[in-house]
This record gives structure tokens, C-alpha cells and sequence, in this order.
């Protein structure tokens, strides 16, 4: 079947409009050759980050890109304008760290003006976070993701090769304060913090917070050995050993384009939830788009970057043509993480970080 092209007020304006049931103008769609449809996009603004996590990159840190060769944050604006002109209503900052880049605020403001763009959210290290709080709230971010692998000090400085706990805390507790939504994201690494699952597990029994295991990914920049094929804490022993621990996990409904599986556990206020971002559990309903700090377009985590928009637009393309490159990149989409990796030319994984891509 082919699945239905896109609608757009920008570039296809000659293209007829879908209407909706009462016959108001329905917010265009653009659907991938496997039926899904675009409506998020994650955007790393730096490679840079604060912290050296084992899992994301060596302790030396990452070789990281020129100044001049990230996208300016007038570049990323057009970008996302037009990817809102396609379908796009979600937008995630990331990075690297997103608030080691400088004046990343006013840039969120402005992202808060496009047309289109109805949710804006940021995943964090949360060490630098805490000071801008305030204008989170105010300009209607609903939710963050604050990466927090243990609540221990000693491990925390092991796991990133930075004493900062108490920095992401005081942020964890400012989010709180300020009614944002906080989802936690540990990544659960044999042999490092399982020992960890529980305590973090155990912040959703008094508080209204989402805390999500994240099964370890292969891109680590080098740090350490690509994650073997049979990881040891896959999401069935993330559950098992949350179900032993906790009592019954009640899963909660997913809704396209969730990556997570959520339950709830009686009793307790928030939420868990598992990622099987290794298993690729979740690809069937894969809504997203990433663009790498350098402005690599990729349709699927996996794959290797399928198309240069830095080029592009420093090349002097119309918005028409960025539009088009875009669409045809989204139309031709591997159908899951297994199939893109197994399509990079270059096959090793950990030589990434996760820095460049972003989560
Ligand atoms: N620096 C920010 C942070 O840590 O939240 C944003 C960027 S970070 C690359 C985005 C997410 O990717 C974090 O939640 C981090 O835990 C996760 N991540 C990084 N490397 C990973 C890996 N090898 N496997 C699984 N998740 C990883
Ligand atoms: Fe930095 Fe986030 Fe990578 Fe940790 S996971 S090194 S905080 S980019």
C-alpha cells in the first residue's frame, strides 16, 4: 500500500489540504513508507557535554566539532519551522549537554513561537539546569527528562567522572517545585548500578514522577566495549527484578510513539517505566526524526546519518528544496532499528556517542 504523502502550507500549499471531520483545516501529515506518520523531532544543539558518563562517552571525552561546524541556532529555527510545516508538533532539545550551549533560553522562547510547535521539552544531565527553572515554567514546559543513573554520590562521580550529584538533585527538587513533570532515565549497566534500580525505583512510591530503565546502547564513543548481543540487563530482567522487589507491575496503555513501557505499582504515586532501547521493542510506531548537532538528518537511531542538511542550507537551499530532502528522507525510512543498523556502511556502533545523537 502506499501510504499517503504529506500535506504542507509551505511548500505543497498547491497540494489539496486534508480537512478535518467538521471540515477545519487538519494539521498536515507526512507518512513514512511503512504508514508512520512525523510528529516529533529530537534536536542536539551541542556535542559538548559537562559530564563524562561511561556509558556515552571515554573519560577522555569526545573529539568534539568546531564551533563553525554546528548548526547556529538560526539554522535550527528554520528547521524546525519547516519540519512544523510537515507535521512536526513535539520538539526535544538535547545534546550533548543542551544547557552548556550559551543563550540556550532565548532559543527556546523563540521555538515556543513557531506556528505548529505545541510541546517543547528538553532531556538534561540536570547539572546546569537548575537556575533556568523558572523560564521553563513560564514558557509551558511540561515535562523533563533528567538523566539520574543512581542516587548514590560515590557511584554517581564513578558513572559520569564527575562529583555533580548534588547539583542534578537540586534540580530534580526545583522541577518538582515548579509542577514540571520529571521523567528520570537511568541507564541500567551490569555490574555499575543495578544495585541502583531499586532506590530510584522507589521515588515513584511518594512522588508523582516517572523514573524509566534504559536498556544500554552500543554508542559509546569508544568508552568501552560495543554492548554484547545478549545484553544482561534486557527489558525482561529490568522487570523481573522491579516485579520481585515491588509487587505487581500494572502496564499502563502505550500510545503511538511511545518508547517506553510505563506501569504503575499499587500504592505508588509516579510512574515506572522500561526502554528497550536495544531490544528495539518500539520501532512499529516510531514517530521521530534526529537532527545531530552538526545537522545530520537521521530517520532512525541506528542509522548512520541519511542526509547533510548543514550542507544544505549553507549550500543555499529554498525552503521548498530543504522541505523535499526532508520528505524524501522521511519516505524512505528503514522499517526498524535492526534494519537501519544492519544498512550503515560502517558497522560499529560504539564508535558513536551518544553525545553527537542525542538519545
Ligand atoms: N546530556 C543530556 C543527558 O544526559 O540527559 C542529554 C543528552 S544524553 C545523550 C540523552 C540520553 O541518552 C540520556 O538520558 C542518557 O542517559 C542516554 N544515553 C546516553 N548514552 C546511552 C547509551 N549508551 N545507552 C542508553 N542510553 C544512553
Ligand atoms: Fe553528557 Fe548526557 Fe552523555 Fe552523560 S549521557 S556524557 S550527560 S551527553
Amino acid at each position: 500500500m502506499t501510504p499517503p504523502l504529506l500535506t504542507s502550507p509551505t511548500a505543497f500549499a498547491s497540494l489539496p489540504q486534508p480537512t478535518g471531520a467538521a471540515g477545519a483545516a487538519a494539521r498536515p501529515v507526512l507518512y513514512d513508507n511503512h504508514g508512520r506518520p512525523l510528529e516529533y523531532v529530537r534536536l542536539a544543539v551541542t556535542d559538548r557535554c559537562n559530564l563524562r558518563c561511561f556509558y556515552c562517552m571515554p573519560e577522555q571525552g569526545i573529539k568534539y566539532l568546531p564551533k563553525q561546524e554546528l548548526l547556529t541556532y538560526e539554522e535550527m529555527e528554520r528547521l524546525v519551522a519547516l519540519l512544523a510545516g510537515l507535521g512536526v508538533r513535539k520538539v526535544r532539545l538535547t545534546g550533548g549537554e543542551p544547557f552548556v550551549r550559551r543563550d540556550l533560553v532565548p532559543f527556546m522562547d523563540r521555538l515556543t513561537q513557531i506556528p505548529g510547535i505545541e510541546e517543547l521539552t528538553l532531556t538534561t544531565n540536570g547539572v546546569l539546569t537548575a537556575p533556568h527553572v523558572a523560564d521553563m515554567a513560564r514558557m509551558g514546559v511540561k515535562a523533563v527528562n533528567l538523566s539520574l543513573d543512581t542516587l548514590d554520590r560515590a557511584r554517581f562521580a564513578s558513572i559520569t567522572r564527575r562529583d555533580e550529584l548534588p547539583r542534578v538533585m537540586d534540580t530534580f527538587y526545583a522541577l518538582l517545585a515548579a509542577g514540571i513533570r520529571v521523567k528520570i532515565n537511568a541507564v541500567v549497566m551490569d555490574g555499575q548500578n543495578t544495585q541502583d534500580l531499586l532506590p530510584l525505583a522507589e521515588l515513584t512510591r511518594e512522588l508523582p514522577v516517572d523514573v524509566r530503565f534504559i536498556e544500554e546502547m552500543p554508542f559509546n564513543g569508544g568508552s568501552h566495549e560495543a554492548t554484547p548481543a545478549t545484553l544482561p540487563w534486557n527489558y525482561h530482567r529490568i522487570r523481573e527484578h522491579l516485579e520481585l522487589n515491588l509487587g505487581t507491575l500494572t502496564p499502563v496503555p502505550t500510545r503511538p510513539g511511545d518508547t517506553a513501557s510505563h506501569y504503575t505499582v499499587a500504592g505508588h504515586q509516579g510512574r515506572l517505566g522500561i526502554i528497550a532501547a536495544y531490544s528495539r521493542t518500539f520501532c512499529g510506531t516510531c514517530n521521530r526524526l534526529r537532527l545531530t548537532a552538526e545537522g545530520g538528518l537521521k530517520t532512525c537511531l541506528y542509522d548512520q546519518g541519511v542526509l547533510d542538511l548543514r550542507a544544505l542550507l549553507r549550500g543555499g537551499a529554498s525552503d521548498a528544496e530543504v522541505v523535499a530532502a526532508l520528505s524524501a528522507a522521511f519516505r524512505n525510512r528503514a522499517a526498524n532499528g535492526f534494519e537501519a543498523e544492519s544498512q550503515r556502511p560502517l558497522h560499529q556502533l560504539s564508535f558513536e556517542s551518544m553525545s553527537t545523537i542525542g538519545g
